[in-house]
Formats: C-alpha cells, structure tokens, sequence
C-alpha cells in the first residue's frame, strides 16, 4: 500500500540546515493502523507531509496505492491529496459556518460527487463515527472530541487508501482521546484503509498494529505492536 524508500528531507532556514529525515524506509500493508512516534522535532510531521504531497523530498521514492507520490506534478498531487490521502490535522480543521455534515461533504463537492450519493455517504461516515445525532451542528456547539470525530468522517468522505493523522489527539483531554485510536482502529477496518497517526502518547500505541519509531530523522525501529 505505501513504500517509501531512502527519503529524506532538508530544510535550510538562512544559513541553518536542519535534516528533518536522513534517509527513511518502509512499507506498510492495507488495513493496518499503524502508530508513528518520536519526539517533538523527530520528523513525524515531515514525513506525513512527504507521503500526502504536501511536501517534495530531497532524496528517495514514495509510493502509495500505487502511485509514485515523489514523480507526480502539481496536478497529480492535487488529485492524489482529494482522491487517494485523507488528512486528520492536530487541530479538527473545520470550515466554522458548516454544520457537521455539510464539513464532511466539503470534499465530495470537490470530487463533484452526485448529490444523492453524497448525502447517502455524509450519513454513513456520520454514523461510522457515532455522530448521527449531531449532523446539522457546527463546530463550535460540538465537543473537541466530537469535531476530531467529523474530521475523521471527512478524512474518509472520498474512500481514500492512505488516512494520515498528524497528532490528532494532541488538543484533547486523556480520556476522549483514548476514544480517538479505536475509532481509528474499526475505520481501518471497516474502510480497509491504511491508516498512519503521529503521536507522542504512549497510551495510545499499544492500540495500534505497528509502531514506527523516529528518532532525528531516523527511523529506529518498525515492529509490528505487541498487542496488535
Ligand atoms: P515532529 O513532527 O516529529 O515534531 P517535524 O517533522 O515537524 O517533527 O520537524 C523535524 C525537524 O525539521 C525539526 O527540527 C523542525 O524544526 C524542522 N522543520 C520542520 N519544518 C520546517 C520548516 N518548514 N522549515 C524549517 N525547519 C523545519
Ligand atoms: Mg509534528
């Protein structure tokens, strides 16, 4: 599902250079959750922006669902962020004037999906994610944990292959983001997608069915969990 070979990431701020990734590989299957850790300035953001074409690398190769992210234009980037990655952020992301449904129909408007069919797939996610009672509120009369919920719905709205969640349980109290990782967990599922969050909480990675670990850039180690 995704390959990502030899990557690696320099950033130059004046005349200071920072390797963020010194040259990273792996694979990872369909289906899984998979946990990405490391400390604060690993290079976990860097390498979820290199997989979704957010960001070019300097040097290797990423491939997902097939498609080889690092030789693509603008327009293929474009169309690999609205049809093959969804994004979960740290922060939900919601457009504030849009009820919960109207967010998670955001990108099927952009796919130009037909209207029945968005409707019938905004009440799906909805209730993937427990929220069908909450359709027609807006970010702001919805809990933290709750619009991290519609930003997940979101993230799936156009059935991507790869979710790529960049600490997205880092705004919320312990207790609802213990409730993020297996919602995650039956997406993954349920979605067959693959699924990769950066977090730093240790709670939450036995949750997961394999753990990557950054460390300055590097990759440490990429064991399947435990308990996964
Ligand atoms: P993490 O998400 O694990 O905290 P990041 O990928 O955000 O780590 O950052 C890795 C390193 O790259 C850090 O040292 C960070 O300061 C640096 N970095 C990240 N983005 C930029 C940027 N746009 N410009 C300059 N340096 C950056
Ligand atoms: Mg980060």
């Amino acid at each position: 599902m995704v390959v990502v070979e030899g990557v690696a990431k320099t950033y130059r701020t004046g005349r200071v250079e920072v390797r963020a990734l010194r040259g990273v590989s792996f694979e990872l299957p369909a289906g899984e959750l998979v946990t990405l850790r490391g400390r604060s300035g690993a290079g976990k953001t860097t390498l979820l922006n290199l997989l979704g074409g957010l960001e070019r690398a300097d040097a290797g190769t990423v491939r997902v669902a097939g498609r080889e992210v690092t030789s693509l234009g603008e327009g293929g980037l474009a169309e690999l962020r609205r049809d093959v990655i969804g994004y979960v952020f740290q922060s939900h992301g919601l457009l504030p004037v849009l009820s919960a449904a109207e967010n998670v129909e955001v990108p099927l408007r952009l796919a130009r999906a037909a209207p029945a069919e968005r409707a019938e797939r905004v009440r799906t996610l909805l209730a993937l994610v427990g929220l069908s009672d909450h359709a027609g509120q807006r970010p702001h009369e919805l809990s933290g944990g709750q619009r991290q919920r519609v930003a997940i719905a979101r993230a799936l709205a156009n059935r991507p292959r790869l979710v790529l969640a960049d600490e997205p349980t880092g705004q919320l109290d312990s207790e609802t983001a213990a409730a993020i990782m297996p919602l995650l967990r039956a997406v993954a599922r349920s979605e067959g997608v693959t699924v990769l969050t950066a977090t730093h909480d240790q709670v939450l990675l036995g949750l997961s069915d394999r753990v990557l670990t950054l460390h300055d850039g590097l990759l440490t180690t990429s064991a399947p969990s435990p308990a996964g």
